[in-house]
């Protein structure tokens, strides 16, 4: 703007410059023009006054400066000039002013010399005797005296120039200065122009609209902010640039994502080649989604592009974590494999021995030990049936009946139920019993208490011995099976309770085992809230300690 207005304000400044200049000549050319015309009107006058007194006398005396003096006869033929020798000279009849001076007895004009740029100006007077005087006075035309004062002119329109400059420079600066001090946010304070106060109330009324509007967004982003930061989904939003508009607090925890992420590009927080393309997808109108893996958990991402009239503005990316369906999925899997597995092996026995018996082909004397295997490996069968249905019941319970247990007649009652096994194992059972009252589902308390025990006689040692404890410890009811059993191995105590995991196939095989006890106990031990740890050493024994988080 300062360029424009010097600009503007020099053109100006030189075009007035150049027209006053050019104005005052033309004006000092014609009153020089006027004055010397009276000049030759009095000089003319003097000569004629001279000749009409004196005749020749006076034009030889005279001794004029600058002027021409001529006298010319009635006929035109010239008497005398000033200049040149009269003799030599032509004929002035024709001459205009020499004419008119016959006629009116005075008479002017002018003429231009062929030659030089100079003019000569005529003034004729008839004298007395009919004859005429005429004084002429040369000078310069305008424009030869302009290139006479060339170099003059040349320092003149410099130094002008250079004035202009100045005035320019400083009138734009004393023009704009204010302007750049404009206070736009409260433009209503400057009054110094009243030509930009349009300008200024209509900024002021802009500004109010701005405010108005920006106050509207952040109370939309306070609202958007409260509703994404409530959600478990992490959401993410992107400008067509791939760079993170926004982050909710879900997604900084999804994504481990260093704090004010905001701004910089997507792939600065997941560099997964998945999630790559997958972004890419929806940057090319494509809505996608996919499964990646962040920091060991298992992330659902769902990537949808997000279109203003038809043109990519942005992108959206949802992502949850599926950890853990994706591991009940898993496990659900394996579970069927291993079903399939544990149901086929008793089956596959129980047949062959009965094809063998069938065909004949047991010797009589044998036939009994066949029956049997059929016997114990259908019973086999019978308990993993049972396994499995109560295991699927489990999961499906979501809640159950609770009624006052007490664990004390709960752990009497198993024991009764395990006398013969115990006694067949040469495992001597000890119950220290106090009572303890648990507000829990008291079949499940009953399945809990039972497989531990169960197990503390099965992998015992013969001769071993189980002691069960019921008491409240720390205002827990508590239930600790201890055995001085074969003990569980370091790496293996974290397993025991994933379903057919056992530490030894073929003990808990010939021990009637399904690998399905502990299962059932983990998760009848979360049914009636508790807990369950396990504390184990190879060859010693192992102590297996459940409490319960809701006394009765
Ligand atoms: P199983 O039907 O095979 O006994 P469990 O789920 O009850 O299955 O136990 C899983 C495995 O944990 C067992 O196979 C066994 O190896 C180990 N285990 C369980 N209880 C004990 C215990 N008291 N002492 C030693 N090992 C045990």
């Amino acid at each position: 703007m300062t360029k424009r207005i010097f600009r503007s304000v020099l053109t100006s400044t030189l075009a007035v410059l150049a027209m006053s200049v050019a104005l005052i000549t033309i004006v000092l050319n014609n009153q020089f023009i006027k004055m010397e015309k009276s000049q030759l009107a009095v000089q003319t006058e003097l000569a004629a006054a001279g000749v009409n007194s004196e005749g020749q006398a006076y034009l030889d005396a005279l001794q004029p400066d600058g002027y021409r003096v001529t006298w010319i006869a009635t006929d035109g033929s010239v008497l005398y000039d000033s200049e040149v020798d009269a003799s030599t000279m032509e004929n002035h009849r024709e001459r205009e002013e020499f004419k008119q001076a016959l006629a009116n007895g005075v008479g002017s004009a002018e003429r231009e010399s062929d030659t030089v740029a100079t003019k000569t100006m005529y003034y004729a007077m008839r004298l007395d005797d009919s004859s005429v005087i005429r004084v002429a006075v040369t000078r310069s035309t305008v424009g030869l005296m302009l290139v006479r004062m060339i170099s003059a002119l040349i320092w003149i329109v410099i130094a002008a120039i250079a004035a202009s400059i100045l005035i320019a420079r400083s009138l734009s600066r004393q023009i704009v200065e204010p302007l750049n001090h404009l206070d736009l946010d409260h433009p209503l304070d400057h009054r110094q122009y009243d030509e930009i106060a349009p300008l200024l109330v209509r900024i002021d009324r802009q500004n109010h609209q701005i405010n108005d509007q920006m106050n509207e967004l952040h109370q939309k982003k306070k609202e958007f902010e409260t509703v994404t930061g409530s959600i478990r989904e992490g959401l993410i939003l992107l400008n067509k640039d791939r760079e993170i508009l926004s982050m909710n607090p879900a997604a900084y925890t999804i994504f481990s994502a260093p704090k004010e992420s905001e701004g910089k590009d997507i792939l600065t927080i997941c560099r997964d080649e998945e999630f790559s393309e997958l972004v890419n997808s929806a940057l090319k109108h494509e809505q996608a989604e996919t499964i990646i893996e962040m920091n060991h958990r298992q992330i659902r991402v769902d990537a949808s592009p997000i279109t203003s009239h038809g043109i990519l503005t942005g992108v959206s990316i949802l992502a949850w974590d599926i950890s853990d369906e994706y591991a009940a999925e898993q496990q659900r899997r394996e579970f069927t494999a291993n079903v399939s597995h544990e149901l086929k092996t008793p089956l596959q026995s129980i047949m062959g021995s009965a094809e063998l018996l069938e065909d004949h082909l047991v010797k009589p004397q044998d036939q009994d030990a066949f029956l049997h295997k059929i016997r114990t490996e259908s019973s086999r069968l019978l308990s993993l049936i049972d396994d499995i249905i109560q295991l699927s019941q489990l999961d499906d319970i979501k809640q159950v009946d609770e009624t006052k247990v007490n664990l004390k007649d709960l752990v009497s009652e198993a024991g009764e139920a395990l006398e013969q096994s115990a006694d067949e194992h040469h495992v001597k059972m000890t119950l220290n019993l106090e009572n303890a009252d648990v507000m829990a589902n008291d079949r499940l308390m009953y399945e809990i208490v039972y497989n531990l025990m169960d197990n503390a006689i099965r992998y015992n040692k013969d001769p071993g011995t189980i002691t069960v404890t019921t008491k409240v410890d720390k205002g827990k009811p508590t239930v600790i099976v201890s055995d001085t059993g074969i003990g569980i191995p370091k790496e293996s105590q974290s397993r025991v309770f994933e379903r057919f995991y056992r530490v030894d196939k073929s003990h808990s095989r010939k021990t009637g085992g399904t690998g399905l006890g502990l299962s059932i106990v983990k998760h009848a031990v979360q049914l009636c809230h508790g807990t369950i740890t396990l504390d184990s050493k190879v060859g010693e024994g192992s102590t297996f300690t459940v409490r319960f988080n809701q006394t009765a």
